[in-house]
């Protein structure tokens, strides 16, 4: 760690003094970018993290939290609190236009380490918050990076409020449109789906199994539907097309919505993870469709991978090795949307199949189960 108690470094035969307070930015406080800080904070490495925002956001877009990625998070040293605050997802029912088609209880001990949980993301976002305060860190809202200058020993940022630093590490942590990755010319191919999905947010009087997610595929016109619970009697809903609640083929006892909203689909994914001392991670270096619910999930690995990599001097390979993960998962995510959403005979008659398989060998069973939540 002697790096990092340093405040000055030669640069070819140039000394050059960084900030004597924090050396690394973390740009963006969604969950990937205060995974990153928790990350930092065990490695004892001071951070600032500056977020847009004026507040941390009420929403939660992502529900689905593995197993693995709270393992990565506990590593760093946040409590777990995820587990005993979670629903435990694990049943799955698939129905083929509104018939049964395969109902799997992943209960016990043999699949415990691969069964997703349902969790609001604000709430992920607030445990990690909280640990984050408790080492003295705490996000700045309001505060948005807007320009950086990076070379080969440094990043220099200017932030909203006029002010600039230098920092030996810069985490682009911005989301989607990321400021960082469009000021560093690092481009970001791939395509956007024209069809807005729908998303709903509902609590319940009951009448759901809060274990139970159910994926309502090849419904009329390639639609598709996926309920999941976020609390007891709290719903996610996530359809292919704009309005979310009428998608559903079956009555939910629905006592408020909390929240309804389209969004737009995005495919892409950086062309490198890695601009000299600037690290994408999370959305900001990829992104794809809900279905699967990776994203965060993948983000969070990215975090920890990122400030792993800086403490062990091997930011080449961070960039290398994550891709390959990010364009696998893509491509995996991108595969399953496709086939829920033919109305194709065979993409019907090959979901069948699968379903088939899995019912009937449970060494299926265990592969598909295990890459649900696998990353
Ligand atoms: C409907 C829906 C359901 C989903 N469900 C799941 C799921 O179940 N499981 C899962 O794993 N994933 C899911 N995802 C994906 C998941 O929500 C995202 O992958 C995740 O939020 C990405 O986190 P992030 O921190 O990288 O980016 P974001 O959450 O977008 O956070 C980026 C932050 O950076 C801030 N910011 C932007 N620009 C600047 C700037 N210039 N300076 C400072 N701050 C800035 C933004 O305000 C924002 O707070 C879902 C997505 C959607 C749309």
């Amino acid at each position: 760690m002697g790096f990092y108690n340093r405040n000055e470094f030669f640069c070819g035969f140039v000394k050059v003094k960084v900030s004597d307070t924090y050396q690394v930015l973390v740009v963006g406080a969604g969950p990937t970018g205060l995974a990153a800080a928790c990350a930092l904070s065990s490695y004892g490495i001071r951070c600032r993290v500056v977020e847009r925002r004026t507040e941390p956001s009420k929403l939660s877009r992502a529900v689905g939290i593995f197993p693995c990625t709270i393992k990565r998070l506990v590593n760093v040293g946040v409590p777990n609190i995820f587990e005993s605050e979670a629903m435990q997802l694990c049943k799955v029912q698939y129905l083929q236009a509104g018939r049964p088609l395969l109902f799997l209880d992943n209960r016990g001990a043999a699949y415990k380490e691969y069964v997703g949980l349902g969790l609001p993301q604000n709430r992920t976002e607030e445990i990690l918050r909280d640990f984050l305060l408790e080492k003295g860190i705490s996000v700045e809202y309001g505060i948005a990076a807007v320009e950086i200058e990076s070379s080969n020993c440094g990043a220099a940022v200017t932030l909203s409020d006029g002010s600039a630093d230098n920092f030996d590490w810069v985490i682009a942590a911005d989301g989607v449109h990321s400021t960082i990755r469009e000021k560093l010319g690092i481009s970001y191919p791939g395509k956007d789906l024209p069809q807005p999905w729908g998303v709903a947010d509902v609590d319940i009087e009951g009448g759901w199994d809060p274990e139970l997610v159910s994926v309502d595929v090849q419904k009329p016109g390639n639609q598709f539907t996926i309920v999941l619970p976020m609390e007891k009697q709290r719903l996610r809903v996530v359809a292919t097309q704009p309005d979310a609640l009428e998608a559903l083929e079956y009555p939910l006892k629905i006592s408020k919505v909390r929240s309804t909203g389209s969004f737009q689909i995005s495919i892409r994914q950086a062309e490198s993870y890695r601009f000299q001392r600037v690290l994408l991670i999370g959305d900001a270096a990829h992104c794809h469709s809900p279905v699967g619910a990776k994203g965060m999930n993948l983000g969070i690995a990215d975090a920890i991978a990122a400030i792993d990599a800086i403490v062990e001097g091997r930011v080449d390979s961070y960039s290398v090795e994550r891709h390959k993960i990010g364009a696998a998962t893509i491509r995996k995510t991108e595969i399953i949307r496709r086939i829920f959403s033919s109305n194709s005979s065979v993409s019907k008659g090959f979901v069948r199949m699968l379903a088939k398989l899995i019912v009937t060998f449970p060494a299926a069973r265990h592969a598909y189960i295990q890459n649900l939540t696998k990353l």
